[in-house]
């Protein structure tokens, strides 16, 4: 319940990223705190919602996965449309994630046109540390020269999964 005087926002989220990176297992993760060693490439539902509630105000995140689109390396304008917040991930053991998600934050940055897009890069899999193909710093310096926030987070062991969406639930309370 929200409190009185509290602001009940709603926003929408977006997730891109190849396929592979992580994007059904981090929302998995933080929706219904579970982890699938084989999760399924494509599943039915690609739209899940979600409460967080902060002292400020209460949203209600209506996050859009994908349910195989990213396969052709780009998203129907709608998937975009009306966004407040976007998440583009890629698999830290992975250069070819990492190049494939500065596509992607290309590809937003044509499409969303929302100057005041919340846009967050994420490196998953930080449990395969000793896999690691991209330094940290690496996705750290991209992200600030491209003005979106960074982390480093893991669907499986759930680190930084609940801080992710908790930074972009008070990103978004904010702006609102
Ligand atoms: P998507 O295509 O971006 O939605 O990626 P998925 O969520 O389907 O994940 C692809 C594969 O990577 C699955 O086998 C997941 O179990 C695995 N995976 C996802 N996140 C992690 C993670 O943080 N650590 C590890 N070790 N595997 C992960
Ligand atoms: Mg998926």
């Amino acid at each position: 319940m929200a409190r009185a005087g509290n602001k009940n926002i709603q926003a929408k989220l977006v997730l891109l990223g190849d396929m592979g990176a992580g994007k059904t297992s981090l929302v998995l993760r933080f929706v219904k705190g579970q982890f699938h060693e084989y999760q399924e490439s494509t599943i039915g539902a690609a739209f899940f919602t979600q409460v967080l509630s902060l002292n400020e105000a209460t949203v209600k995140f209506d996050i859009w996965d994908t349910a195989g689109q990213e396969r052709y390396h780009s998203l129907a304008p709608m998937y975009y449309r009306g966004a407040a917040a976007a998440v583009v991930v890629y698999d830290l053991t992975s250069m070819d994630s990492f190049q494939r998600a500065k596509k992607w934050v290309q590809e937003l940055q044509r499409q969303a046109g929302n100057p005041k897009l919340i846009m967050f890069l994420v490196a998953n899999k930080a449990d395969l540390n000793e896999k690691r193909q991209v330094h940290n710093e690496e996705g750290e310096q991209y992200a600030k020269e491209n003005g979106l926030s960074f982390l480093e987070t893991s669907a499986k062991t759930a680190q930084n999964v609940n801080e992710l969406f908790y930074e972009i639930a008070k990103r978004v309370a904010k702006a609102t």
